[in-house]
C-alpha cells in the first residue's frame, strides 16, 4: 500500500479537503468526532496443500490458536461482568459456547486430515459453509448470527498466523478520540471500541440485530450501520464526525461543519454529573406537559435512563435475556434480574413479556410454521397458544419482584380483547399460587397492551376498557399496516411514518382515546417517537406521552420545547 507524507495509507479517490457526507441507518444516537482508525484486519487466508507429515503439527496449531482466541474472550468476559454490562457478557458466552463447539472443530480437524489443507484453510471452508446456511435462513437473528462466525474465524486465522501477536496488537493500540470504521459489525470490534473509549462507531454492515449492534447500544457508543461507501472514503487518520442523531457520517468536514457539531455535540450531552437529577419531561412553548420515558433493551442501559433524566422505563424489552442465551431463563433468574431493573430505576417501569417470534426469531425457541413469520405465531399469540408454562413463570418473576417498586406489564402483539382476557385470566390464577405458597408479590402491577396490530388499533375502544395503559408499537404497527417487512430492505420506501393514512390511524387510536377520558394511559413507544423531525407531529395529533431511545432525550426535549401547538 503507497503511504502519503505522514505515514498514512494514501488516499486513491477522492482529493483532501472534500466533504463527504454518507447515509446510514442509527445503531445508537449520539455524536462522535474524532480521527478515523479502519478496523479490518485485512487478513489473507493462506491456503497451502500440506503432506500427511504436516497433519499433526497443524492440527496442533489450529487447536493451540482456538485457544488464543478463547483466553482473550476471557479477559473480555471479565472486562464487561466488571463494568456490570450483564447482557455483554452473556453476549461473550455465547461466543465462548461457539468456541467450545467441539462438532465444529472436529470438522474443522477432520479437513485437515483428509483434505491436506493447512489449519486456516480448513477453517475458513468449514466457517463458510455455516456462514452460508446461516445466510440462507430468512430469519435476522440467525443472518446475524453469520457475523459472529466471520469474527470468530478472522480471530482464529490471525491467531494461526506467523506473527500471532498481531491479535494482541490489534487490540492494544491507542484509541484517543478515534472514531472506528469497519466493513463489519463484530462484537470483538465492539469490545475495542468500548475497550479505547471510541467516540464512536459507523460501518457499511446493515446486520442491525446482530450482537454487536446489541452491544453498541449497551455500551452507549453513538453509531451507525449500513453507510454504503464508507470504506472507500474514509482512511486511517480523517477527521470524521458521526452524527447518529441524523443518521449520517460526514468525512474531512468542512471547518464550518465542525464548529456546527461541536455546538450541537454540546447541547446534545448530558454531562456525567447529573446521575442524581430528578426527571425533566417535556413542556411546549404552549405549555403542555409531556411525559417523557425510555425504552432499554437491557439492564446496560439503566444508567442510560438516570443520566438522561428520563420519568421511568417506558419499555422494558425482555427478549434481552433469551436473545442472547439462547434458552429461557428460570425463573429465579428472571426474578434476580427484574429485582435489578425495577430497583435501580427507582421510577416507573412498564415490562414487556417476551416478544418472540416475527422479526425476533430464537433457535427452537420460536415454534414457527407457515412461510411468513411476522403474521405467525408471536408474542403473546405465542405464549397463548403454545407456551403458557413460559408465561406463567415469567409473570411470577415480574409480580414478585414488584414488591414495592412501580411496574407495569405490557403484553406484545395484542390483536383481540380475548387475547388480554386469557392472559389477565392466568394472571389472577398466578396471583391466587402466589397466596397459598405465602410468596410476596405486587397487587398493584398495572397491564397493558402494545398497539402494533391494526386490528388492535382499530378496537382501540375494546382494548382500553380491558387494559390499564396501552403503548403504541409505531415499529410494528406501520409494517403490519403497509404489509412491508420491517427487515427488508427492497420494501423499506414503503415505510413512511408520515403516510396519510398511517397518521390517520395514529389519530383514530388517541381520538377515541380521549373520547374515553383515558388519552394519559396512551404511550408511543416506536423509533418514530425518538426521532424530533416526528415529535411535533405526534403532539399534534394528541399524544403526550412518549417512549423514547434514552439518547434521544435532550434533543426530543430541546424540540418539545420549540413546539407551539396552537399554530
Ligand atoms: C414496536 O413495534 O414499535 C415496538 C416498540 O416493539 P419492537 O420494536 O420491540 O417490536
Ligand atoms: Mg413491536
Amino acid at each position: 500500500m503507497k503511504m502519503d507524507e505522514k505515514g498514512l495509507p494514501e488516499r486513491t479517490r477522492l482529493e483532501t479537503g472534500n466533504e463527504i457526507n454518507l447515509r446510514g441507518t442509527t445503531i445508537c444516537p449520539g455524536i462522535g468526532i474524532g480521527q478515523v482508525r479502519v478496523l479490518d484486519r485485512e487478513f489473507i487466508v493462506p491456503r497451502n496443500e500440506i503432506l500427511a507429515s504436516q497433519v499433526q503439527s497443524e492440527q496442533k496449531s489450529y487447536s493451540e490458536a482456538v485457544k488464543t482466541v478463547s483466553d482473550h474472550l476471557h479477559e473480555h468476559i471479565e472486562e464487561a461482568h466488571a463494568g456490570s454490562s450483564l447482557s455483554s457478557s452473556l453476549i461473550l458466552k455465547s461466543h465462548q459456547a461457539m468456541l467450545t463447539d467441539q462438532q465444529f472443530h472436529k470438522a474443522v480437524l477432520s479437513r485437515i486430515s483428509t483434505e491436506y489443507k493447512n489449519a486456516a484453510w480448513a477453517l475458513e471452508v468449514e466457517g463458510e459453509q455455516i456462514i452460508a446456511e446461516l445466510e440462507a435462513s430468512r430469519s435476522p437473528y440467525l443472518m446475524s448470527r453469520a457475523e459472529d462466525i466471520r469474527d470468530l474465524v478472522a480471530s482464529i486465522v490471525d491467531a494461526l498466523s506467523p506473527r500471532p501477536e498481531t491479535y494482541k496488537k490489534a487490540l492494544r493500540q491507542n484509541g484517543e478520540s478515534e472514531v472506528l470504521i469497519s466493513d463489519n459489525l463484530f462484537p470483538s470490534s465492539v469490545m475495542e471500541a468500548r475497550r479505547f473509549h471510541s467516540v464512536a462507531f459507523a460501518t457499511e454492515s446493515a446486520a442491525l440485530s446482530s450482537h454487536a449492534a446489541i452491544l453498541l447500544k449497551s455500551f452507549g457508543i453513538p453509531a451507525i450501520g449500513g453507510v454504503r461507501g464508507l470504506r472507500e472514503s474514509a482512511v486511517d487518520g480523517d477527521q470524521v464526525i458521526v452524527d447518529a442523531v441524523n443518521s449520517v457520517v460526514i468525512i474531512r468536514p468542512e471547518p464550518d461543519t465542525v464548529k456546527k457539531y461541536i455546538e450541537l455535540k454540546r447541547q446534545f450531552e448530558i454531562p456525567e454529573e447529573l446521575p442524581a437529577s430528578p426527571p425533566i419531561g417535556g413542556r411546549t412553548k404552549d405549555g403542555a406537559n409531556v411525559r417523557l420515558m425510555a425504552n432499554i433493551n437491557n439492564p446496560d442501559q439503566i444508567q442510560l435512563v438516570l443520566r438522561n433524566r428520563l420519568e421511568g422505563v417506558g419499555l422494558l424489552r425482555t427478549e434481552f435475556l433469551v436473545l442472547q442465551a439462547d434458552t429461557i431463563p428460570t425463573e429465579e433468574e428472571q426474578y434476580e434480574i427484574y429485582r435489578h431493573v425495577f430497583t435501580a430505576v427507582g421510577r416507573r417501569v412498564v415490562i414487556r413479556t417476551f416478544d418472540i417470534g416475527g422479526d425476533k426469531q430464537i433457535a427452537n425457541l420460536h415454534y414457527c410454521t407457515g412461510q411468513n413469520p411476522a403474521l405467525g405465531v408471536r408474542g403473546v399469540r405465542r405464549h397463548l397458544l403454545r407456551y403458557l408454562e413460559e408465561l406463567r413463570t415469567q409473570l411470577r418473576a415480574i409480580l414478585r419482584a414488584a414488591v414495592g417498586c412501580q411496574v407495569d406489564i405490557l403484553l406484545p402483539m395484542v390483536t383481540t380483547v380475548d387475547d388480554i382476557r386469557q392472559v389477565k385470566h392466568i394472571s389472577e390464577d398466578i396471583k391466587e399460587e402466589l397466596r397459598e405458597e405465602g410468596n410476596p408479590f405486587s397487587d398493584e402491577v398495572r397491564l397493558g397492551a402494545m398497539i402494533e396490530v391494526p386490528a388492535a388499533a382499530i378496537g382501540i375502544s375494546e382494548i382500553l376498557a380491558e387494559v390499564d395503559f396501552v403503548s403504541v408499537g409505531t415499529n410494528d404497527l406501520l409494517q403490519y399496516f403497509v404489509a412491508a417487512d420491517r427487515d427488508n430492505e427492497a420494501v423499506l420506501g414503503y415505510e413512511d411514518f408520515e403516510n396519510k393514512a398511517f397518521l390517520w390511524l395514529l389519530g383514530f387510536i388517541i381520538e377515541r382515546a380521549a373520547e374515553l377520558g383515558q388519552e394519559k394511559n396512551v404511550t408511543i413507544c416506536g423509533e418514530g417517537a425518538s426521532h424530533p423531525e416526528l415529535v411535533p407531529l405526534l403532539l399534534s395529533l394528541g399524544f403526550r406521552s412518549l417512549s423514547i431511545t434514552p439518547t434521544s432525550a435532550q434533543s426530543v426535549r430541546n424540540v418539545i420545547k420549540q413546539t407551539d401547538l396552537r399554530v
